[in-house]
């Protein structure tokens, strides 16, 4: 017998729909290749039992409308393209993938900093223009015994951390308000300010989620911290970062260079300043797009809606209180 009819509006890989196959109805009208309208799309949520959903945006009216709906998966970490309240008040669990993929925005962010240390960007660019002969222009840094600071020491900064003392030989710092130095047996040296980790850093790379307190946190203000030939690298969420502030940081040479991959607006505009920022090096979040990490995305979304259709506990939910 079926558990029920689970939407899955956009692609994800076969790991997630071999998962639920054989168990459940399966609505992905894109594996057929079919182009659906807004409005087709909403009217399938509507019938189903569960969704899984990636950019698609569920809303109060979607939760309102879907009387049959018991679960929502979600196809990542954020679930702010859910209304979660909605989703609480109806007593539908949104189940989501935490640890899907942090060592895949790990290893962006490595990237991304030894991309600036190097030039990657500009020197890539000056061969296929023809101007090899400029190589010259594109001496780097070395990474080895320099310090890296890293703002927030979660699933994805910790894994940072140990990429970079164990793999990359470098010091690193780092501050996260919920880590007990008593406690903590990892690679790096814990301060106690965010501004400490700026002013003692050759490279900081940002790993907090974005709330009214991660705002803006790297403004004019702390990005004067910042050591002379500092660099910044970001892979959380754009708000985190006074952009405007950034640029002129950039442009003036207080900061050596910057490497994003998130952003206030998104997608970046063309003609947005930072696209000919000085030392700038843009990804169009792309950190989580691993074959791995997608996959380990669409299986754990899957499963965790099948853990709700059969009763069972699912592991990661964004709203517990929905299960009680
Ligand atoms: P996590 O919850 O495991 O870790 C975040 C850490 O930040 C926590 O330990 C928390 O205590 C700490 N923190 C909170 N406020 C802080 C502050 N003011 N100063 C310092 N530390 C603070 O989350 P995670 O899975 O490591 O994800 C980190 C960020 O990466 C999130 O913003 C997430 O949205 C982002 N992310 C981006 C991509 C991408 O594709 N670019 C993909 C996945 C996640």
């Amino acid at each position: 017998m079926s558990l029920g009819k689970v939407f899955i509006p956009e692609p994800i890989a076969a790991s997630g729909i071999d998962l639920l196959q054989g168990d459940c109805e399966i609505v992905a009208p894109w594996r057929e290749g079919g182009e659906l309208t807004e409005s087709q799309q909403r009217a399938l949520l509507h019938e189903a039992d569960a969704t899984i959903v990636r950019l698609f945006t569920i809303s109060g009216d979607d939760i309102a409308r879907s009387a049959r709906l018991k679960v929502i998966g979600r196809h990542g970490v954020g679930v702010d393209s859910v209304d979660c309240d909605a989703a609480t008040a109806r007593g539908i669990p949104v189940v989501f993938t935490p640890n899907a993929h942090a060592n895949a925005v790990a290893e962006h962010a490595v990237t991304l900093m030894m991309a600036l240390a190097r030039q990657v960007g500009p020197a890539w660019q000056a061969v296929i223009a023809g101007r090899f002969a400029e190589r010259t222009r594109f001496a780097g840094v070395e990474l080895a015994g320099k310090t890296l600071g890293v703002i927030g020491l979660g699933r994805i900064g910790s894994r940072v951390a140990q990429i970079a003392a164990h793999g990359l030989a470098m010091n690193v710092c780092a501050f996260d308000p919920v880590i007990d130095p008593q406690g903590y047996d990892g690679p790096a040296r814990l301060v106690d300010s965010p501004q400490r980790v700026l002013s003692d850093s050759d490279f900081v790379t940002l790993h907090v989620p974005l709330n009214a307190h991660t705002k803006n946190m790297i403004n004019e203000q702390t990005l004067r911290l910042i050591k002379p030939g500092g660099r910044l690298i970001n892979t959380s969420r754009g708000g985190v970062i006074d952009e405007s502030a950034l640029v002129s940081a950039l442009e003036s040479g207080a900061l050596a260079g910057a490497a994003l991959d998130v952003y206030q607006t998104e997608p970046l505009p063309a003609d947005h300043p930072l696209c000919t920022a000085a030392n700038t090096l843009l990804t169009p979040h792309i950190s989580s797009s691993t074959e791995e990490a997608l996959d380990n995305m669409a299986r754990d979304s899957a499963q965790g809606v099948l853990d709700v259709l059969s009763g069972g506990t699912p592991k990661h939910v964004a709203n517990p209180e929905a299960l009680q």
